[in-house]
């Protein structure tokens, strides 16, 4: 069952045409003239306009202009109601975004054929809109571990550095590593380095907000940006994730594993910081220095 609008001025076509269409199972509004119908248009959300080109005040020309100007309703697909049979007329319509015509008086066959291959179309075309989100979000995301991936990481800090900067908001930067990843690796194969690498990413996952950015930043590498979040409250989320990771017993196939990992926090005001690359190569150094302090430990830069 689809929602179809028909805005004609002509009572008699137009509960000729929702007779036909209710009748086909479909949930049918009307309205009489144009301002009606885009109000109709905008409120209904129909799946389907049918629309009439000869009407007072306002055309169907003009009704498909604002149609395809508003974002609520400019991809919802049109048909125009015609009794002129000139083909200029259609012409005209199908150049202002009609994607098809049914002259009047119309056939019941098909009117009701015209309009199922446009809601068929429609459908197919969601759904095609659709795959290709899941798609671009999936290019976007770290296949191990469901995190952001590095490209994405970058882009999204350089935007979110630019607009920081303008409107001085604050803004962090935690980079963080495993400690000794390699041995797990080396000792107890790929796998469960994996099953470590994707611990960690659900643990992450769970210890950001919802409007923090989390990202596999390479290897056993990840990355967060913490937005309008100062150094002290970056140090305190970071201590946190720490010790999450340090309590935290990995279980991989039968053997459980502790892993810890090394912090390093950079942030944004900070006189050596100018641009997003830089917030990065400070974090880097101050997770460098928890290296270098033993590991397991968070480090911010320039304290
Ligand atoms: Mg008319």
């Amino acid at each position: 069952m689809a929602k179809i609008l028909i805005i004609d001025d002509s009572r008699l076509i137009a509960h000729v045409a929702k007779t036909i269409l209710t009748k086909g199972g479909h949930e049918v509004f009307l309205a009489q003239d144009g301002l009606a119908g885009l109000e109709a248009a905008k409120a209904q959300q129909p799946d389907i306009i049918l629309l009439d080109l000869i009407m007072p005040v306002m055309d169907g020309y003009q009704v498909c202009e604002q149609l395809k100007k508003e974002e609520s309703t400019k991809e919802i697909p049109i048909i125009m109601l015609t009794s002129k049979a000139e083909p200029a007329d259609k012409v005209k319509g199908l150049q202002m975004g009609a994607l098809d015509y049914v002259t009047k008086p119309f056939d019941e066959g098909e009117l009701v054929a015209r309009v199922n291959i446009q809601l068929q179309l429609k459908e197919l075309y969601e759904a095609l809109q659709e795959k290709n989100r899941q798609l671009q979000e999936m290019a976007n995301r770290d296949g191990l571990t469901g995190l952001f991936n590095h490209r994405y990481f970058h882009d999204q800090l350089s935007k979110d550095f630019l607009r920081a900067r303008r409107y001085h908001e604050t803004l962090s930067c935690v980079l963080l590593d495993i400690d000794h990843f390699k041995k797990f690796n080396d000792t107890y194969g790929h796998q469960t380095g994996d099953v470590v690498l994707s611990t960690l990413g659900r643990i992450i996952e769970d210890s950001v907000r919802d409007s923090d950015l989390a990202a596999r930043y390479g290897g056993e590498e990840f990355a967060l940006v913490l937005y309008h979040t100062d150094g002290p409250a970056a140090l305190h989320v970071s201590e946190r994730l720490r010790q999450a990771v340090e309590g935290c017993e990995v279980d991989a196939e039968g053997k459980t594993l502790n892993v810890t990992i090394s912090l390093g926090i950079a942030t944004f005001p900070h006189e050596q910081i100018r641009d997003s690359k830089e917030l990065v190569e400070c974090a880097d150094k101050a997770l460098y220095q928890a290296k270098e302090n033993g590991r397991n430990r968070v480090e911010v830069f320039d304290k």
